[in-house]
């Protein structure tokens, strides 16, 4: 990367193909959120009134054609038009302070006049602005004008740049998944820059955009919290809660508390299969191996999702389970472990190590992203696979014992709960007593996180 390119916003968790190493689960479009919209000839000529280089656009209507200019223009023309609901009540946490709650169209216009479209950007860079003050071009990187980037993303990623401009420069993580990325972490939320930006702006359209798709709320709300994950040198403080998520026989889906005291009845699925966990959530891998791997809501609805399970139809059969880390990932099959354990580019390099009978990934430490290791059950006993040194290794897990009949191990809080083949829950935290919740054979459970300032809206 350039020396002077100092105010880069890092793409590492909704980019596409580039950075499939680190942001494992990369988004693809809900249909139907931009080819053919258009934007009215009055609403043009007031885009091209505060950026000329649209002067030619003015007067018309304009629609979308699948352009580079025409996703950066659904973005501009979004955060023109996004509306909130009010009151904006702040998080008692740091995920919202309503600190950039006022008008946002203003505020990039009144930092950028003028957007450029760049022809390549080095990986991972959405956008960028040089220096503090004096420019007011934001330039804006190829990867940001896809599908992969939403208008809701754009009017974030805007309100980054228009930060930077006002002075706010990024240092260098020292930790966490973007450990040693120069330019890609703030010190701290409070400081209130770039990345504070990012989340804020997120965590607002996540909890009181108006007229968002649900799907684009829940990634809204995902992209907040893995910002506020990765790119601040001090950890934000995020009030969450987790609990267990139950997929029954009958396609039923079950929200059961980590008291284990009731299961509460919140959605259905379409068709039997099981969980995998994601920094960005859940990921539904369906029994019907010619189906596609999708993200799944607790709710039940579902979101495409690209992946190189998706992209290889051809070898599913095999495939068990899924591990997705924060800068690696595991496909399961039956007779082997395929890691992709490289960190950012390359994300085609993989390495395979045979393991007999491997049958799902267990988590009796919970959902651990930031480690370089997982557990899988086998039929000879559970092993741990990781990606120490780069390389994907399988080794035995012998503090790790799970019952022979046990086929999945979740934790919330401090909760462990196990599954058994004949599709009991069992309390492993209390001598694995039988769970009787009342909602018959369970397929698969896994657990889920939430941040507690998104539950209330
Ligand atoms: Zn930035």
């Amino acid at each position: 990367m350039k020396q002077f390119l100092v105010a880069a916003l890092l793409g590492l968790s909704l980019t596409a193909q580039a950075q499939i190493g680190i942001g494992p689960v990369p988004q693809e479009p809900t249909p139907g959120t931009d080819a053919g919209n258009c934007i009215s000839a009055a609403d043009m000529t007031q885009i091209a009134k505060d950026f000329k280089q649209f002067a030619s656009l003015s007067g018309k209507e304009y629609c979308h054609d699948g352009s580079q200019q025409a996703h950066l223009l659904a973005g501009i023309h979004y955060i023109r038009k996004v509306q909130f609901n009010q009151p904006m009540t702040n998080s008692s946490d740091e995920l919202f302070k309503g600190t950039f709650a006022g008008d946002w169209y203003k505020y990039t216009t009144n930092l950028v006049k003028t957007f450029k479209i760049e022809s390549s950007c080095p990986t991972g860079v959405i956008a960028f602005v040089y220096g503090f003050f004096h420019q007011n071009t934001m330039h804006v990187c190829p990867m940001a004008l896809t599908p992969s980037f939403t208008p809701l993303d754009l009017a974030s990623v805007f309100m980054h740049e228009a930060r930077h401009i006002e002075g706010y420069p990024h240092v260098t993580c020292s930790q966490g998944p973007r450990a040693g990325l120069n330019g890609a972490c703030d010190k701290k939320i409070s400081d209130a820059g770039s990345y504070a930006v990012t989340v804020e702006t997120y965590a607002q359209l996540g909890a009181y955009g108006k007229d968002i798709h649900p799907a684009h709320r829940a990634l809204a709300q995902a992209s907040s919290l893995i910002y506020a994950a990765e790119a601040f040198q001090t950890p934000v403080k995020i009030n969450k809660e987790e609990a267990f998520l139950a997929l029954t026989l009958d396609r039923e889906l079950y929200q059961i508390d980590s008291n284990l005291k009731s299961a509460k009845l919140i959605g259905t699925t379409e068709k039997h299969g099981n969980f995998a966990k994601s920094k960005m959530g859940l990921i539904f891998l369906p029994e019907d191996k010619a189906l596609p791997m999708v993200k799944i809501f607790p709710t039940g609805q579902t979101s495409p999702t690209s992946s190189e399970y998706n992209d290889n139809a051809a070898t599913r059969s095999n495939v068990v389970d899924y591990y997705f880390a924060w800068t690696w990932n595991a496909r399961i099959e039956k007779n082997k472990v395929k890691f992709f354990c490289d960190k950012r580019e390359n994300p085609t390099q993989a390495n395979e190590v045979s393991v007999g009978g491997a049958l799902s990934v267990i988590y009796p430490e919970g959902y651990a992203p930031e480690k370089n290791y997982a557990y899988i059950k086998t039929t000879n006993g559970v092993v741990k696979i990781s990606c120490e040194g780069s390389t994907g290794k399988v080794v035995a897990a012998n503090n790790i014992t799970v019952d022979a009949d046990v086929k999945r191990v979740q934790k919330a809080n401090s909760t462990l709960i196990g599954l058994t083949n004949d599709g009991d829950l069992l309390n492993l935290s209390n001598n694995s007593s039988r769970l009787d919740l009342g909602i018959g054979a369970v397929v698969d459970v896994t657990s889920f996180t939430r941040a507690t300032f998104f539950d209330k809206q």
